[in-house]
């Protein structure tokens, strides 16, 4: 759908195109991008995106504990006594950070660690959540929260539960584990993201609105309210064969929290 609408604007799209190489004329200008399947996409700019690379040379020359970025434990802390770093340029479990809604993450827990040195149990560690992305291409709504890739051996336990709306471009697409949501890929209505992203970082147990889940956050709610009423009208005490109103409180899928939260990349 993505790439019938960029063809639309006349923006090409090419996915898993491995590539092999640039191409240059005499003048050593830019002709082209080579492919692994033999074809060449002629181009006189090119741009590449390479994901993260932290500099990290000044650590590395300190003595400070560099792999692929300055090593650090939850608590932002290096292997060097009271050397402390955050941000694109650390590794923390093996992994990167490379959106703004992580850093932010790191200086809370940094905060944290240095304000309050005295009362160590006090400090939040910093938890890696799923990343949840934005295309910030006008006109064109997509995002993705949690994981949507998976190897074969992975597929045979993930439930897949899909909405496609052709006429109105809408395709909705949410991977569940053990009736909790691990996924989701969103493309024309994306109002949903929070919610969806909000399940998957809180790993909730959804399998009390899963028939509601893929429509959105306020049918889920509908939902649950709904079986909240279906009991109270059918509650009968065993014993007196008497109906009773049981008053449950109704449970709420949208939090007071479910702000909408700033990771995007372009
Ligand atoms: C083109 C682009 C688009 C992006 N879009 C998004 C987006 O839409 N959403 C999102 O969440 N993230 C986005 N990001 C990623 C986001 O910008 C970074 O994750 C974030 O800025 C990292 O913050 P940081 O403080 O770790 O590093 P930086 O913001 O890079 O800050 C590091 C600072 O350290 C300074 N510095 C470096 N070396 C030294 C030194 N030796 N001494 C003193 N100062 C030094 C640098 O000058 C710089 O000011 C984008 C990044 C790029 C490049």
């Amino acid at each position: 759908m993505l790439q019938q609408e960029l063809a639309r604007r006349e923006v090409g799209l090419e996915v898993s195109a491995m590539t092999t190489g640039i191409e240059v004329n005499a003048s050593n200008e830019v002709t082209g991008l080579s492919l692994k399947d033999g074809r060449t996409l002629p181009a006189d700019f090119i741009v590449m995106a390479v994901g993260i690379i932290p500099n990290t040379q000044l650590a590395e020359d300190s003595g400070i504990e560099v792999n692929r970025g300055i090593v650090v434990d939850e608590y932002m802390h290096s292997n060097c006594q009271n050397v402390y770093a955050i941000g694109e340029c650390i590794e923390i479990n093996e992994e990167l950070f490379g959106m703004v809604s992580s850093v932010n993450k790191h200086v809370d827990t940094l905060v944290a660690v240095l304000t309050q040195q005295a009362s160590k149990s006090k400090w939040p560690p910093f938890v890696s959540t799923p990343l949840s992305l934005k295309l910030k291409v006008s006109g064109i709504a997509v995002c993705s929260s949690g994981k949507i890739e998976f190897d074969e051996s992975e597929l045979a336990s993930i439930e897949q539960i899909i909405y496609r709306q052709v006429n109105s471009d809408q395709y909705h697409c949410l991977y569940l584990k053990d009736n909790r949501l691990i996924g989701a890929v969103l493309y024309g209505e994306t109002s949903d993201g929070n919610f969806y992203s909000q399940l998957i970082n809180e790993q909730t147990d959804v399998s009390e609105f899963k028939d509601a889940l893929i429509f959105g956050a306020a049918y889920c709610q509908s939902l649950l309210d709904q079986q909240v009423e279906d009991k109270e009208s059918i509650a009968v005490d065993p014993v007196t064969n008497s109906a009773t109103a049981l008053n449950e409180k109704p449970k709420s899928v949208i939090k007071a929290d479910n702000q909408p939260n700033d990771d995007e990349v372009a």
